[in-house]
């Protein structure tokens, strides 16, 4: 369909939603939601896909696939303004992420009627009765209006350009005079806006019990006169470690270990030692970041394991407030969280005494919103 390109709106941050997962990244199956939504319209062969989201989802959902991404905007029309600066297509298909449940025959029936109007929109007719303003209403003469929705793309562009704000495009496009033509919509389509929305739309499948495992390493020389931090606790001794933070080797370690499992890069990306910000700051903070992080995305934290390996300081008596301060901060029962600390036998760095090092594995799970 060299003539059309579909736009899917997901720039929301799932503030209505309720739950710690963003709803573009709740999985299905093996698919975050927004991917398993755009995969099912693929079969259209549109000349282009543009998937509008934040500049955040967009570093990571270009991990998935090749589409063009567009950054959104403050409001959905802000965001579709953004995205149709992009589109050289006479025609626009747009949808939103969260209608999730596509009904195929509708789409179709959508593109099949793209040259007999300005805007083709899906409606229902109504069956209940209706009331407007407290009074009954003629519902013959009534409908609801659903998306996607396909337009000239110029037309719309030239539309919504306004301060006026329209609930959809249909509304922008009739208000600058176009032609509007109406064919059955679905009442299968409905819209993921709430979190007990999710289990009356039977598309979505559960998420695969996959586990994801992750590896982190980080190294830090000790720095005379400084509070040490490790895994979250302070260590009594009158040197710490040298570091753009406050050195906390081990929760480094756990950082990227998580980040890895998630496949979201490592922890210079997200916290780089040259930003002034993180100067000096509590590693537990950035530890919770990135924890909050991985459950947007739809992830939860299985377990994790590190080794600290130390000559000095002495690991032992310590452990067990690591383990609770860590537990605490990972959301996940101290059981999940294993310490383990070893020496070098005198050999290398750590041999001499010259700093630390410490290994960190972290395994994940999607987060299943089923239960
Ligand atoms: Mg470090």
């Amino acid at each position: 369909m060299n003539d059309t390109t579909l736009v899917l709106l997901g720039a929301g941050n799932s503030t209505r939603f309720g739950l710690k997962t963003k709803k573009q990244w709740l999985y299905i199956g093996n698919d975050p939601l927004w991917y398993f939504v755009t995969k099912q319209f693929k079969k259209y062969d549109f000349k282009e896909i543009i998937i509008v989201s934040s500049l955040e989802d967009i570093n990571y959902m270009k991990k998935f696939d090749t589409f063009v991404f567009v950054e959104g905007g403050a409001s959905r029309q802000e965001s579709l303004k953004n995205a149709l600066q992009n589109v050289s297509t006479k025609y626009v298909l747009v949808s939103d992420i969260a209608r999730c449940c596509i009904d195929h025959d509708m789409v179709q029936r959508i593109i099949e009627n793209k040259e007999k109007a300005h805007c083709i929109v899906p409606a229902l007719s109504i069956s209940d009765t209706l009331y407007i303003d407290n009074s009954p209403a003629d519902r013959e003469n009534s409908k609801l209006i659903q998306t996607p929705q396909l337009s000239e793309a110029q037309l719309l562009l030239k539309a919504i350009q306004t301060d006026k704000i329209f609930t959809d495009d249909s509304s922008a496009m009739h208000i600058n005079g176009n032609k509007i033509l109406f064919v059955e919509g679905s009442q299968n389509a409905h819209k993921l806006t709430f979190a007990d929305d999710i289990k009356k739309l039977t598309c979505l499948n559960p998420p695969s019990s996959k586990t994801f495992v992750g590896f982190g390493i980080d190294t830090h020389p000790f720095e005379e006169n400084k509070p040490m931090y490790l895994c979250g606790e302070i260590i009594e001794k009158n040197f710490g470690f040298k570091a753009h933070s406050d050195g906390d080797v081990a929760i480094h370690a756990i950082i990227d270990a998580l980040l890895g499992a998630a496949g979201l890069g490592d922890i210079g990306e997200f916290f780089p030692d040259t930003d002034e910000r993180y100067k000096g700051i509590d590693s537990k903070e950035l530890l919770k970041i990135c924890v909050d992080k991985i459950n947007s995305y739809g992830f939860i934290i299985n377990n994790i394991d590190i080794t600290i390996l130390a000559e000095i300081p002495k690991i032992s008596p310590h452990k067990e407030k690591m383990r609770r301060t860590l537990s605490q901060i990972l959301g996940i029962n101290q059981r999940s969280i294993n310490i383990k600390a070893t020496t070098s036998e005198k050999l290398g760095f750590i041999g001499r005494c010259e700093g630390i090092s410490v290994h960190a594995v972290a395994t994940l799970c999607y987060f299943n919103w089923m239960e």
